[in-house]
């Protein structure tokens, strides 16, 4: 499901941003590191192939 966009606060994650709430890179982030905005990254390959 499409949803505002997140990223994750972790420097070891990809710096991607997400904005479907089922995607599966994004489902892997922890909720204590997951951010609202897309942190001025690219967004993720997950959720450009979802649309
Ligand atoms: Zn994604």
């Amino acid at each position: 499901m499409k949803t505002t966009a997140y990223h994750s606060s972790n420097p070891s994650d990809p710096d991607v941003h997400h904005d479907h709430s089922n995607c599966p890179s994004g489902q892997q982030i922890p909720a204590h590191n997951r951010l609202s905005g897309t942190g001025g990254y690219h967004r993720c390959g997950h959720c450009k192939n979802m649309g």
